[in-house]
């Protein structure tokens, strides 16, 4: 943690005296305020995260709690290269948006706009079918067989399972292994095969439309556990929609939890690069996690 502070702190050296020439940041609006998660605590990390690398410059727009109308929540999408969606209100009834406020969303990505979904936010909106398109699959709230297939990995593809069931769940926080099942993506090119992650949820079952859906990586939800499926689940998953980007990880219960992971800092980074440009400029950092080895920033 010390060498990140020091290598960011040459660099910004190196920029102010012109001897790196800084590309523009990318324009990035976090999107939180509704969440059974602790949004408080990790849209900090989120943006930690994003700006250490010096290549996005963050704000933040947070919708007023439960309960309350949205009816002034109007967020500017269009200033943005890049939403980040911390955003997870999926008890039902769940509110949706204002019409011009999901309208504007819609059209942001259609018209190439990058999104990000970051765990929980694969929960909002059961009552949303273009944002579950965005997402590609997601849990909870109500969601069952009705609202589409699982995504699986089994036998090297990825393949679409329909059977009965809810939708989400996960057994207790635990370190888990995760498989790069595409290692010529952009974002996952240069990851380890395998490598393990710190302590976290295991998403699994979680279905949708799961239209226009690139996998990236997997894990193995072990039946020995509990709510285990004995399946490879969707980890880290990209969406095509319209002419937008998204990229969804499923990991990041908390910023202590699932977010102090090397591996989860470094696909968020190179996930929302991705989701904002369409490429990768971002390393793969030398203590990223091996096969047998976590490696927590803590
Ligand atoms: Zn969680």
């Amino acid at each position: 943690m010390k060498r990140r502070i020091l290598l960011a702190a040459v660099a910004a050296v190196l920029v102010s005296v012109g001897c790196v020439s800084a590309a523009p940041k990318l324009k990035t609006l976090i999107i939180d305020g509704r969440n059974n998660h602790d949004w408080e605590t990790t849209t900090p990390q989120l943006r930690l995260l994003l700006e250490e690398t010096g290549r996005f410059a963050v704000d933040v727009a947070t919708a007023p709690p439960k309960g309350e109308p949205l009816d002034g929540f109007k967020p500017d999408f269009s200033k943005y290269d890049v939403l980040v969606m911390n955003y997870a209100e999926f008890k039902l009834p769940v509110a949706r948006w204002p019409r011009a406020t999901e309208t504007a969303f819609l059209d942001f990505v259609r018209n190439g706009g990058g999104v990000v979904i970051f765990h929980a936010a694969d929960n909002a909106f059961p009552n949303w079918p273009e944002y579950n398109e965005i997402i590609g699959v997601g849990g909870w709230g109500g969601r069952t067989e009705k609202d589409g297939p699982m995504i699986r990995w089994r036998d090297g593809k990825m393949v679409l399972v329909d059977e009965p069931g809810k939708a989400g769940q996960h057994g207790p926080k635990a370190p888990f292994q995760i498989v790069t099942t595409n290692p010529d993506h952009p974002i996952t090119k240069g990851l380890p095969q395998k490598w393990m992650h710190t302590a976290d949820e295991l998403y699994s079952t979680l279905r949708g439309p799961a239209k226009n859906v690139t996998l990236l990586a997997a894990a193995y939800a072990d039946p020995a556990k509990p709510k285990g499926t004995g399946e490879y689940e969707p980890i880290l998953f990209t969406i095509a929609y319209g002419k937008g980007r998204v990229f969804h990880t499923v990991l990041g219960h908390s910023a202590t939890q699932g977010m102090d992971c090397v591996g989860f800092a470094c696909t968020l980074q190179r996930g929302t690069e991705w989701a904002a440009t369409g490429k990768v400029t971002l390393p793969v950092p030398a203590d990223f996690p091996t096969a047998d080895k976590t490696s927590s920033r803590n």
